[in-house]
């Protein structure tokens, strides 16, 4: 076996990890050319099939309640859409409808049915959905393994502490991991969102995946280093090697605790300046380590997953728990509730929109809620009612005009008005923000900053729609550049005309998490940063080592240059040299 060899991959869970390998190997069962029954058969075959679901329908609910033992919320809501998908028309009744009307036998029918799921999972655009098509994948085998009467594949005992090697790892696999055993994870298969991804986070285990065939290049005992932080993975390193990636596991773990000293202290400039750091979430999991890493608030509550893996709509109640929830969880501290942005990259399962050429301008959130009138109404009472327990503010996403504003007051104040008649309380001082994420935001950003109490800058967006680049196309995305001159002087707009009207300015795209960026997202003056709480630490220590003043020089020093890789090459250089330290 070759010594040092590298495969590259998608780092999804930071951290050094070095160990012996432990290799998953999982058989798939082949299921050959399907074949023909004749018309008595089919009831039989028919029935072999049901038999089958409702034996893997067991299996799935004993597994959910092992997994939710071991605490591991987000695989739990995992094996919930799986047991969803298995008790869904299109799989069953699809495979039925194969059997009967193609008279074949049951394994092939359901062969021909996953492959239908697979295609239609191809085409959707949101990552995180998409993804769950390898969970699709494990449900088949497992209803194919009923079938078939074969028995369901474990992952072995494991022995010693190892790097679990995978082609992918399923909630299944997870159920019956002990963890405690794992050091690392590297899988073929999987992205930013996959399960692996997910479950190595949870757990804070240094994870790589997408590295394709790293099955292949791996044996059981061989020695392997994973670098989750840039998303390298080594195999039968050489003793230098070793020793070297000894050292950076140190250093790396040296500085995650060195980190947690920032938690407690402000985040404020050497010269006094405050900043207010917050978290965005998405789920009402993710607030212990929103809690853990300091974050002083929420700045971005995305609100779809409520929408998401369902067949019908929530209902108020439904919303109002949930937010209740959170922000019960956050007190003292604030809460902004973002309603819905759904269509565009954020699919949706249970309305029919229509397909659209470009749906990233097209029909989605405030266009859609403005449209959807009683849909944005359900989820504005929830929030109202939500606001009576704690800090709440309730900020409305892809605003372009002037007009969205009255009409979005204009159902706002309905709304209240109702909940008065109904005696139902709520924050009547509750504040109200915008997004600025479209360029004609921007630009009338004076006019939008008289009627609401905040802006928030949602760069994810901005950049996509002022640069012309569609934010999950792989293409351009070299062209995606938050230090572009165009995006700096866009967010600079945005910022002067906040304060001009005397409001509060945050900003919560992925640029706010970017702490080499601090000394610009400072410079600009920006009030608030929300983030992922991953990012909160770092972002929190290099705030506190710039000065204000410095760093408002150093954007007079950038706004004279021409191009992004200018502007970061001298970012890079003047951290270096004084303006941290
Ligand atoms: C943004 O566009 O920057 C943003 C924070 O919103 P989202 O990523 O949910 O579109
Ligand atoms: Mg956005």
């Amino acid at each position: 076996m070759k010594e040092n060899f590298l495969l590259r991959g998608i780092e999804v869970s930071q951290g050094v990890a070095i160990g012996k390998a432990f290799l998953l190997k999982r058989s798939k069962v082949e299921v050959s050319k399907y074949s023909q029954i004749p018309p008595e058969e089919i009831p039989g075959e028919v029935e072999r099939f049901k038999a089958a679901i409702e034996e893997t329908r067991r299996n799935l609910v004993a597994v959910r309640e092992k997994i939710q033992q071991k605490g591991f919320q987000e695989a739990s809501h995992i094996m919930d859409a799986q047991l969803m998908i298995i008790e869904d028309r299109a799989l069953v009744d699809r495979t039925i409808q194969h059997i009967e009307e193609d008279q074949i036998d049951a394994t092939g029918a359901l062969k021909n049915t996953l492959q239908d799921i697979h295609k239609a999972f191809e085409d959707i655009g949101d990552e995180y959905l998409r993804e769950r098509k390898s969970d699709i994948d494990f449900l088949g085998e497992r209803i194919m393994r009923n079938l078939l009467g074969k028995e369901q594949e474990f992952i072995g005992r494991i022995q010693d502490k190892v790097i679990l090697v995978a082609n992918d790892l399923s909630p299944v696999d997870t159920a019956n991991l002990d963890v405690t055993k794992v050091l690392g994870f590297v899988t073929d298969r999987g992205g930013k969102t996959s399960h692996t991804a997910i479950m190595a986070r949870a757990l804070e285990i240094p994870a790589v995946v997408g590295l394709e065939s790293i099955t292949q290049e791996v044996n059981t005992g061989d020695m392997v280093i994973v670098d989750g932080i840039i998303g390298v993975v080594i195999v039968n390193p050489t003793p230098e090697t070793l020793r070297e990636y000894a050292d950076k596991k140190l250093r790396y773990e040296d500085l995650e605790k060195e980190l947690f000293k920032y938690k407690q202290l402000p985040a404020e400039t050497k010269d006094g300046f405050r900043i207010k750091v917050y978290a965005n979430i998405e789920l009402v999991e993710e607030l212990p380590s929103v809690l853990e890493h300091g974050a002083e608030g929420i700045g971005l509550y995305r609100t779809e997953f409520l929408y998401l893996n369902r067949k019908n709509l929530p209902t108020e109640e439904e919303h109002f728990a949930i937010y209740k929830s959170v922000v019960e969880k956050i007190s003292p501290y604030p809460v902004t509730i973002r309603t819905i942005d759904l269509g565009g990259d954020k699919f949706i399962s249970q309305i029919e929109l229509a397909e659209e050429m470009n749906p990233a301008m097209g029909l989605r959130a405030i266009r859609f809620c403005l449209k959807e009138v009683d849909i944005f109404k359900t989820q504005l009472r929830a929030i109202l009612r939500a606001s009576a327990f704690g800090k709440v503010r309730l900020m409305f996403p892809m605003i372009s005009g002037f007009q969205e504003i009255v009409q979005i007051k204009s159902i706002l104040q309905e709304v209240k008005e109702d909940l008065v008649k109904k005696n139902q309380s709520f924050d009547s001082e509750l504040e109200i923000g915008i997004m600025i994420e479209i360029p004609s935001a921007v630009t009338i950003a004076d006019l939008l900053a008289r009627e609401v109490d905040f802006f928030s800058i949602g760069t994810n967006d901005l950049i996509q729609y002022s640069l012309a680049i569609d934010r999950v196309n792989e293409h351009v995305s070299y062209l995606y550049e938050p230090l572009h001159p165009a995006v700096l002087r866009l967010i600079s707009n945005v910022i002067n005309a906040a304060h001009n009207a005397g409001i509060r300015v945050s900003m919560c795209g992925e640029m706010a998490g970017e702490s080499m960026y601090v000394p610009i997202l400072v410079g600009l003056g920006l009030d608030e940063l929300s983030m992922n709480a991953l990012s909160i630490l770092k972002v929190k220590k290099m705030i506190r080592s710039v000065s204000y003043r410095e760093s408002r020089e150093f954007i007079k020093e950038i706004y004279k240059m021409y191009t992004a890789s200018e502007i970061e090459s001298y970012l890079r250089q003047e951290t270096l040299n004084h303006l941290t330290g």
